[in-house]
């Protein structure tokens, strides 16, 4: 089914995207299962773990409201029931970043059905760390050294950098056999939009990793010949997402459109997905 609808979107030209293009939204998702309704309960449980793990921006939240420590309030609903899945990633509200449950590195990779995390509200993420476009994103760029001793221009923001240097020392402990995986890395922050859309990348934010491009498997680039276009694959050993994730990235070997290479730093699903873990 998904192939088949993979091939006729490629026929019709309806994807327009260059190899160089990644995170595109593709046309699995529209055969992803609509996301489950949360209940009020678990809606306010995420909500907290969201403001829990942003405590430079938000203060708190009183009701579906997000309070920022500026004073802004901010709705986590535009009040828009039982959107489609393409709708939660094209058009979220903060709410939908909790719409599917992310399968933690704990669990094996499959073929995935969902996209965890890609639901991007952005003028959340933009308050936060700035709109690329309006130069707000590079001032707080800061260099990281990578696993291979290369330096990595990542934000500061929400204390990502922090986060990316405790994952290197993990990586590098790893050991050599994993450097394939990591080495050349594959570029963090690159003020650009999803191929194929107007949504902005957490790349554009600058809160971004991509590890080595040779080793990774995406759906655009699959090959049809050897396994099917589009289907599923990941080479990537799970004891590297499984550092990822322990400081606060999601991984994009989750996603119906899948993207192996690629890491982001989503405390906020991460936290939710440790507290959920066997309840849904
Ligand atoms: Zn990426």
């Amino acid at each position: 089914m998904r192939m088949t609808a993979c091939l006729a979107a490629l026929t019709a030209g309806a994807i327009a995207t260059t190899a160089q293009s990644q995170e595109a939204v593709g046309t699995h998702l529209g055969h992803a299962p609509a996301p489950a309704a949360l209940s009020a309960a678990q809606r306010d449980a995420d909500l907290d773990r969201l403001v829990a793990v942003y405590p430079d921006f938000l203060a708190g939240r009183q009701g579906d409201m997000l309070i920022w420590r500026d004073g802004t309030r901010m709705s986590t609903s535009d009040g828009r029931p039982a959107k489609t899945p393409v709708e939660v990633v094209a058009s979220p509200d903060i709410q939908d970043i909790f719409a599917w449950p992310y399968p933690l590195a704990s669990q094996p990779a499959t073929s995935p059905s969902a996209d965890p995390g890609r639901a991007r509200p952005a003028a959340f993420f933009r308050k936060m760390y700035g709109d690329c476009h309006a130069g707000q994103v590079t001032a707080n760029l800061v260099s990281v050294r990578w696993v291979d001793g290369t330096s990595v221009r990542i934000t500061r923001v929400n204390g990502v950098a922090t986060a990316l240097a405790a994952v290197v020392a993990e990586l590098k402990a790893l050991g050599p056999a994993y450097t394939k995986y990591l080495s050349p890395m594959g570029g963090t922050y690159n003020c650009r939009t999803i191929a194929g859309t107007s949504l902005a990348s957490m790349h554009s934010y600058g809160a971004a990793i991509d590890i080595n491009v040779a080793n990774s498997d995406y759906w655009l680039w699959a090959d049809a010949a050897a396994h099917g276009l589009g289907a599923f694959r990941s080479r990537i050993p799970m004891q590297i997402v499984q550092v990822f994730e322990r400081h606060g990235f999601i991984w994009g070997g989750r996603w119906a459109d899948f993207d192996t290479m690629h890491f982001e730093y989503r405390p906020e699903i991460i936290a939710v997905a440790k507290a959920n873990a066997g309840q849904r």
